[in-house]
């Protein structure tokens, strides 16, 4: 008998997970799921962010090195950029354009508004608190939070990812510049360690059933109950409409026209990766299979997936970005006694994009720097209450849209460098 694919396990796992969560529920067993599911999911998650550096480092390494040529890299660097400020500022476009359009801020009443501004108040709070540390610094703040001043303590810290990514293309760097008899026995040395890290990667696959069956237990018996949530529902099919149009309109154009690459073949091979963003709500922790299935099936060399995955998981969040614009208009729409004017509208399109970069690749994070957008465009912050309750199962999806952009850009410059070749299935 054949046997099942990994996508198919892990979309087994999830529905199985949510059907028990959904069961213990009912029969009011949180506390059972707590106790003894949940953590299993916490193990798997904690296993994924625990490849994630050493990958970053290791194949960064070694797929700089083989670049073998600075105008190379800065060929790579710039394509990559490009590609990556383009689809996001589609993304908040898109966002404003649908907010604006179905206007899902009007579809709330007074009602609903001052139950989810008294319920969520304190939770809002608690985000606008942490953006409020991010805002305090100076407008050149993030280039400069982009040099660590000790490598290894951005090492030690999942999210100071794009330092690790600064030291180690200065790594790379150096490994090109230097000649090749001193190069190559190190550059040996991180291509040995960067198949063992790829096994370690299968190894913890093989668990990813069960986690993700953990993970949705968990979330389902953790959710708030979706009693005022019918207001949301416009603004929340409002995001999923703008994230369907992204992932299925966008990139399988853009696959088609600059990859010459079938975006069912494309979807079939990321389909883990995207399973897994969806479960783990982190662009992070999904990176190593991200990696995996791009490298892998997509067929991206991995000099090229080694750099723009990597990058793409910290800085580059079309769906994070889009869900911004949307919740910044609902917002402004719903506590707002006028319509935010073209010029703020441009405003947003600017902060969300650098909000976008700014947020970290874990769940909830897209939310924290969604405060700044609302702050800029003069939007009141204890809105965010508003969308609270369903936030989470939006920074799911937003986050299968992050990863999907981060893999379709992957393969377009791949292919633009003469580094795609097509996997047969
Ligand atoms: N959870 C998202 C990610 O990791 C970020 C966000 O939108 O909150 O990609």
């Amino acid at each position: 008998m054949k046997k099942l694919e990994l996508h198919w396990k892990i979309l087994i796992g999830m529905v199985a997970g949510l059907l028990f969560g959904f069961l213990m529920k009912n029969l009011e067993q949180k506390g059972i799921v707590v106790d003894w599911i949940k953590p299993f999911g916490t193990v798997f998650i904690n296993m994924l962010k625990m490849i994630a550096v050493p990958l970053i480092v290791v194949s960064l390494i070694v797929g700089l090195a083989d670049l073998k040529d600075i105008s190379k890299l800065s060929k790579l660097g710039g394509r990559t950029v490009f590609f990556y400020l383009c689809t996001t500022i589609f993304a908040v476009s898109l966002g404003l354009v649908l907010a604006n359009v179905i206007k899902p801020g009007s579809y709330i009443n007074e009602a609903s508004r001052k139950s989810l501004l008294e319920n969520f108040s304190g939770d809002a709070s608690q985000k606008i608190e942490l953006a409020d540390k991010a805002k305090t610094s100076g407008p050149l703040q993030p280039m400069v939070d982009i040099v660590p001043d000790n490598f290894f303590n951005a090492l030690s810290d999942n999210g100071s990812m794009l330092q690790v990514i600064f030291f180690v293309i200065l790594i790379g760097i150096g490994l090109i510049l230097v000649e090749e008899e001193k190069s190559k026995p190190v550059v040996d040395f991180f291509k040995g360690l960067n198949d063992v890290i790829m096994k370690i990667i299968d190894i913890i696959m093989l668990f990813s059933p069960y986690g993700v069956f953990a993970l949705m237990a968990a979330l389902m018996v953790e959710i708030p109950d979706f009693t005022t949530l019918g207001a949301l529902a416009i603004y929340g099919l409002t995001v999923l409409f703008g994230l369907l149009i992204m992932t299925f309109i966008l990139y399988p154009t853009l696959l088609m026209l600059f990859a010459k690459v079938n975006p069912i073949s494309f979807f079939k091979a990321i389909a883990p990766a995207q399973l897994l963003a969806f479960s783990t709500s982190s662009s992070a922790a999904t990176l190593p299979v991200t990696m995996e299935c791009v490298t892998e099936h997509v067929g991206v060399d991995e000099e090229v997936s080694s750099f723009v995955l990597p990058l793409g998981a910290t800085v580059n969040m079309d769906g994070t970005s889009l869900y911004q614009a949307v919740a910044a208009i609902f917002i402004a729409q719903a506590m707002l006694p006028y319509p935010l004017d073209f010029h703020t509208q441009l405003m947003i399109v600017v902060t969300a994009t650098l909000a976008s970069i700014g947020s970290a690749a874990v769940p909830s994070a897209g939310m924290v720097m969604l405060v700044i957008v609302l702050g800029q465009a003069g939007i009141p912050e204890a809105g965010l209450a508003l969308i609270f309750a369903i936030d989470r199962p939006l920074d799911m999806c937003r986050t299968v849209v992050n990863i999907t952009s981060d893999a379709t850009v992957a393969t377009i410059v791949a292919k633009s460098v003469g580094k795609l070749n097509p996997v047969k299935s």
